[in-house]
């Protein structure tokens, strides 16, 4: 298949240099094309996802990936380091300032590098910690036994309540209070709720813990001011940089100054070699655009969107867990419907809406069926829709999981996917210069 060169303006898309990579390698720039289209031609639903500015592409895609600089700037182990040196400094004092921290390490790769750095900093192998269990809405990196975290520690679960389906504060205190942990996390990556930091502050501090906030998905809202801030309560926090946040694909982490150095050196030399500069770059260009009055806005978007969705879904009869939302995401138990978490994200697949299945707290199904789907607003949101647009969203949702087929060319999934084309030519991501 030929196609044509992009449009100018879509170039930065690419990375720095479209035409070069097509005359190299037309196989990879083909899918780099393609990909484009596939996030155009779609409603991005991925609650975990977002659509990253030119500027941070353009980062991204630059000559500072060549560079070796392990160490930390003004103490590398190699040579030639005075221009990367600015960069993460450039970052790090953005990341202090956008967050109001005493420390900043812009260094760990990802959400669970930066996880895997707090463990290194506080645990010995066999240590016991807490944390929100996977299936109850915690993350891998949480004690799972498939994770490190499951495997050389002693990982202890806590969940949500029955009635409430938020965070069960009552079984917390009591496994701290029982198990002794020294390290105690709030967070997930399907929590739709706000989180009581003050609460595992003062739990920590009862049974003697570390408090860790792992705020890989949320950190977005808070560098918008839109939810309270756990920089204030916690001693450490990671958290990714690609999801709310909007920035590269990477993680960080903030702590107090007390903290610094031992966290310092569990991201290197203890788990990580030589820094991606050019991402540390790009996360240095996020955490700018972060601290902007328009971000703001759109953390605050983010949030009355996600309310509206969930409340339209819940008149539709697809329920959202906890009743609601406060945050970006909700979880969506489809028990009411009859319809699997997996039957449900194939059929909004062949619909154009891209979301993903989710186990619900106490599913009776298999993770790889389970019962719900989750569904997020930052992507919508980065592309400029409204209230008005997440009411007829949830509308087409419900309409593809319950009417629809995983059958691209079922009836229902092609008037749908219509309507998605209709709806994502009006709120283009990537738009056309
Ligand atoms: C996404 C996520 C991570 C992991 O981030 P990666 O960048 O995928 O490694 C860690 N913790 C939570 C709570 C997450 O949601």
């Amino acid at each position: 298949m030929t196609r044509e060169f992009p449009m100018p303006s879509d170039q930065t898309f690419y990375g720095s240099d479209f035409e070069a990579l097509q005359g190299v390698d037309p196989d990879v720039a083909e899918v780099l094309l393609t990909e484009l289209d596939r996030i155009r031609g779609g409603l991005q639903l991925i609650a975990s996802e977002n659509i990253s500015s030119p500027a941070v592409l353009t980062a991204l895609g630059s000559t500072l990936s060549n560079k070796y600089a392990e160490g930390y700037p003004g103490r590398r182990y190699y040579g030639g380091c005075s221009e990367v040196d600015k960069v993460e400094t450039l970052a790090i004092e953005r990341a202090k300032d956008l967050f109001g921290a005493e420390h900043a390490n812009v260094q760990p790769h990802s959400g669970a590098s930066a996880n895997q750095a707090v463990y290194g900093a506080f645990l010995k192998p066999g240590d016991t910690f807490l944390a929100m269990s996977l299936p109850m809405g915690g993350h891998l990196t949480h004690g799972s036994k498939v994770s490190f975290s499951g495997k050389w520690f002693n990982a202890i679960g806590y969940g949500v309540d029955k009635q409430t389906e938020d965070i069960d504060y009552d079984q917390v205190a009591e496994l701290a209070r029982e198990h002794r942990p020294k390290l105690i996390c709030a967070g997930g990556s399907a929590i739709p709720r706000l989180i009581d930091f003050e609460f595992f502050r003062n739990l920590a501090d009862e049974v003697g813990a570390i408090f860790w906030v792992d705020a890989a998905h949320f950190i977005g809202l808070v560098a918008g001011k839109a939810i309270p801030s756990p920089v204030p309560h916690a001693d450490v926090v990671t958290f990714t940089t690609h999801k709310v946040l909007r920035g590269p694909r990477s993680g960080a982490l903030v702590c107090t100054a007390e903290h610094a150095a031992a966290l310092d050196k569990a991201v290197f030399p203890m788990m990580q070699g030589g820094p991606q500069m050019h991402t540390i770059a790009a996360k240095a260009v996020n955490f700018k655009e972060a601290a902007t009055a328009e971000f703001a806005r759109y953390a605050a978007d983010v949030i009355a969107n996600s309310k509206q969705l969930a409340a339209s879904l819940l008149e539709l009869g697809v329920r959202p867990t906890t009743g609601g939302t406060d945050t970006h995401l909700s979880l969506l138990d489809l028990q009411g419907i009859g319809v699997t978490g997996r039957d449900a994200e194939a059929r909004a697949d062949a619909a154009g809406i891209v979301l993903n299945k989710n186990a619900i707290p106490f599913d009776p199904q298999k993770p790889n069926v389970a019962s719900g789907i989750r569904v997020g607003t930052p992507s919508v949101t980065t592309q400029g829709m409204g209230v008005e647009q997440m009411r007829q969203i949830a509308a087409l949702i419900a309409r593809a999981v319950t009417e629809g087929d995983a059958d691209p060319d079922h009836p229902v999934s092609k008037e749908v996917r219509a309507q998605v084309t209709d709806l994502v030519t009006r709120f283009p991501a990537y738009p056309r210069g």
